[in-house]
């Protein structure tokens, strides 16, 4: 599952990170409200946990914008100790769940699981974008009815830009969600990857499907094509 952390100390994030990932969950980790913000509206999350205490713009804040947007990810509060107040405006704010700090991983992680079980799911197994089709739980691809073969990045790639099909991804934010704390940002290897991804299902269309945004990034075009 893919999880969102917006917690600005050092040590309780890379804690929290560090547990999620060797349970299995892919972790972004964003340190202030204004980043929180950006990946909330730009990825699709099946839990979002929230330190309500955040440099740029607080928790209190993020929560009201994002419910306004109507993100309806489950949404994790993490308080101090004793702001029985935070808690009380965390819930009214539109958070589903909270846990007060300092707290045991495993209560985190079982707060997490139970928020993942809630339906709606708002992960879907098949994506569609244009000719293309994705079925993440067989972790096919097929273009035209033709099966593809994708390398693992080349396929985290796609199903990212699918899933965000329409909206404009910078090369930070895919280096980041691609290749985590590995991304090195002056390094092309977002626009190689693009590349890669374009020979195999760009090639012969007349209107290619991915979509550079000169000086910001990529998209997706998930609008029908002219008649
Ligand atoms: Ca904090």
């Amino acid at each position: 599952m893919r999880l969102l952390l917006v917690e600005d100390e050092d040590g309780i994030g890379k804690f929290i990170c560090q547990g999620l990932r060797e349970a299995g969950h892919t972790v972004d980790w964003v340190q202030d409200g204004q980043q929180g913000w950006e990946y909330a509206l730009g990825t699709v999350y099946d839990v979002i946990i929230l330190d309500l205490m955040l440099p740029k713009k607080d928790g209190f804040e993020l929560l009201h914008e994002l419910r306004n947007s109507a993100v309806k990810t489950p949404i994790l509060c993490l308080t101090a100790r004793d702001a029985v107040e935070d808690r009380v405006r965390g819930l009214n704010a539109g958070a589903d769940d909270y846990l007060v700090k300092p707290f045991d991983f495993s209560e985190l992680l079982a707060r997490v699981h139970a928020l993942l079980r809630r339906p709606p799911l708002q992960v879907e197994d098949v994506l569609q974008v244009g000719d293309l089709e994705m079925d993440t739980l067989r972790r096919t691809v097929h273009h035209k009815g033709k099966l593809l073969d994708f390398s693992q990045r080349e396929y985290m790639l796609l199903e990212y830009l699918m899933r965000n099909a329409g909206q404009v991804l910078t090369r930070t934010q895919i280096g980041e969600r691609i290749w985590g704390f590995d991304f090195y940002h002056e390094s092309n290897v977002v626009d190689v990857y693009i590349g890669y991804l374009r020979r195999k299902i760009d090639r012969e269309a007349a209107e290619p499907i991915i979509q550079t945004v000169r000086g910001v990034g990529f998209r997706l075009n998930d609008e029908p094509k002219n008649a």
